[in-house]
């Protein structure tokens, strides 16, 4: 019988959990523990409901175009409770000198596929505008080193599309800047296409050609969720799992690799042939410390950010008054805490009844890591401030709810793809060990998913209970994160 351990009861740690209990009742010899220091599993999936809405303290829905997260729904029995966002209203502001200015019509990320709404849009001045035409031209260029997301859309775009809406499309995924974020990381195709054929609008047309010769399915929504909220993905698993495998309240302060395999010491000390280390990087760092110094300063070498979101529920009186749309992204330049806000009403509408409107705030993230500080009443001050400022609205909240998730939105700097590599190199000398979340390649839940899925699968290879799995770690990123998953 092989012994395996999990450390972190996330999404990534519940879905190496899901495969491994798979396996076992497909017949393989194994028992699994898995480790969580919290007192509830999920991670930063957490939903709660007040005044008969469904409030998400943490991600609301992932990309439909990344198949492993509906998957796993699917694989606990929600398939019937899938929902896609209404995407007949899918419109997303961005401030601009504090007024909400529609994006266009077909721009993807920075791209623009049509060429009317971009010209007829007050998003840009005339200067940038000039600038996309001659972007059109741009020669084909294989870059030799990394650079970051702002570098790279300056080049093609300018600095204006940097500050309206690369920085705040990546501070609503990552609550990072466009400044420090690794372009090879985060938008792998892009580079893929500069490369290939220079322009960003030619290549986004080809493929949208090819798409459209290829695939006659009608059009996905672009983000799916579940009925009771995101909560329903981790129920599920968890009740796959046997509760004795489960150990909530359990932190592990450190691992050890030994002759038999590893000693995982929580409250305990237990000997397992294998392990899956799925928590955040920064802590997987100090938990492999004395397994390995150059691999633990690898790992302590990604950087996170912390994210607090602050929910408004209102009456149908402001429902009526609010504006139609996903919501509204926020520049840097604009000088709001605010970094983000989701109508919840209109993107996923029966979270809240026809007479409550819904509004989801971020703030934090890279520019504003202290505000975590900040006490709830004060947070709420603010944003009610800056929400007046932004849509007028002044009405008294029916009630209110802040979550903080303190280090929880991981950055992927410039190099991060050559450290994936290094890691890599690590982890082929350090026999059973795995590592899954969201430091590594991909932060939505679905790379999150997959991540904890592969490392179960190498984990089981590594004690000989499996003949094949995918490389933990070298997964590329297949599609193109064209929208922030908050809007
Ligand atoms: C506010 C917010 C909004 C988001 N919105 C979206 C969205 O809309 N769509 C999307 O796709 N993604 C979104 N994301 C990103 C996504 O939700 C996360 O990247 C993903 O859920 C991370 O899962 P994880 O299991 O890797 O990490 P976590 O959820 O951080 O789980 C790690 C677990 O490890 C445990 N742990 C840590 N140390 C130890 C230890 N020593 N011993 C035992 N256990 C330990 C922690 O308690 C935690 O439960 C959002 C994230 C946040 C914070």
């Amino acid at each position: 019988m092989k012994r395996l351990a999990i450390i972190g009861g996330g999404i990534s740690g519940l879905s190496a959990a899901f495969t491994l209990e798979k396996h076992r009742r497909a017949g393989a010899s194994l028992e699994y523990v898995l480790f969580e220091s919290s007192p509830r599993l999920g991670g930063v999936l957490v939903t709660e409901r007040v005044d008969d809405c469904l409030i998400e303290a943490g991600p609301d829905s992932f990309l439909t175009e990344k198949p492993w997260a509906s998957d796993l729904c699917r694989e606990v029995g929600l398939s019937d409770q899938l929902i896609g966002s209404n995407d007949a209203d899918r419109k997303t502001y961005i401030l601009v000198k504090g007024r909400l200015v529609l994006i266009p019509d077909g721009l993807m990320f920075m791209v623009p596929t049509k060429i009317m709404p971009t010209v007829l849009s007050p998003l840009f001045s005339v200067a940038t505008k000039l600038r996309m035409a001659g972007e059109w031209f741009h020669p084909p260029r294989k870059a030799d080193a990394d650079e970051t997301v702002a570098a790279f859309v300056e080049r093609h775009y300018g600095p204006e599309m940097v500050d309206r809406l690369a920085d705040p499309l990546l501070s609503g995924v990552y609550g990072g800047e466009a400044s420090q974020l690794s372009v090879r990381a985060v938008l792998p195709r892009f580079a893929e296409m500069e490369a290939s054929h220079g322009s960003l609008g030619r290549a986004m047309l080809a493929a949208r050609k090819r798409m459209a010769q290829t695939s006659k399915a009608p059009a996905k929504p672009l983000f799916t969720s579940l009925k009771d909220g995101m909560q329903q993905l981790v129920d599920a698993v968890v009740s796959r799992v046997p509760v004795p495998a489960l150990r909530t309240n359990t932190a592990v302060q450190n691992v050890q690799p030994n002759r038999e395999g590893w000693t995982v010491s929580a409250d305990d000390s237990n000997q397992f042939d294998a392990i899956i280390v799925a928590t955040p990087a920064q802590t997987a760092a100090a938990l492999l410390r004395t397994a390995s110094l150059e691999l633990a300063s690898e790992l302590g070498g990604i950087q996170y950010t912390s994210s607090v979101t602050v929910n408004l529920g209102y009456d149908r009186k402001v429902r009526d008054a609010l504006p139609p749309g996903f919501g509204f992204l926020v520049p840097r330049s604009e000088g709001k805490c605010m970094l983000a806000a989701t109508f919840v009403h209109n993107k996923f509408p029966h979270r809240a009844p026809d007479d409550r409107a819904l509004l989801r705030c971020f703030v934090g993230g890279a520019r504003n890591e202290q505000i975590l500080q900040t006490p709830d009443e004060e947070l709420i001050r603010i944003i009610r401030e800056e929400v007046h400022q932004v849509i007028g609205l002044m009405a008294e909240p029916l009630f209110t709810r802040v979550y903080r998730w303190r280090g929880a939105m991981a950055q992927y700097g410039v190099g991060h793809l050559e450290r994936l590599q290094r890691i890599e190199t690590r982890l082929q000398q350090i026999p059973g060990l795995t590592l899954a979340g969201n430091g590594y390649r991909g932060i939505g839940v679905p790379d999150c998913v997959r991540s904890g899925t592969e490392a179960a699968k190498k984990a089981l290879l590594a004690v000989g209970l499996s003949e094949a799995a995918a490389p933990v770690l070298s997964h590329r990123t297949p599609s193109i994160n064209c929208r922030s998953p908050f809007l």
